[in-house]
């Protein structure tokens, strides 16, 4: 189950039962709202679009001080 940490939004087996559209679901919430998504079922992270990698990268790359 994937879940919000900033609000009740959820994605449950029971009301998307394909993986990847709770994945898709999930990405959206984040990139609609800005919220963090918590999703445990994930062993690997998967491939996400660039709201994430953004992220990322900014957390990644060295001060330019
Ligand atoms: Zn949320």
């Amino acid at each position: 189950m994937k879940y919000c940490l900033d609000c009740d939004w959820h994605a449950a087996a029971t009301d998307e039962p394909d993986q990847r559209d709770r994945s898709r679901a999930a990405i959206d919430h984040h990139v609609e709202t800005g919220h963090a998504i918590d999703s445990s079922e994930s062993l690997v992270r998967p491939t996400t679009p660039d709201g994430f990698g953004a992220v990322l990268a900014c957390d990644l790359s060295p001060s330019s001080d």
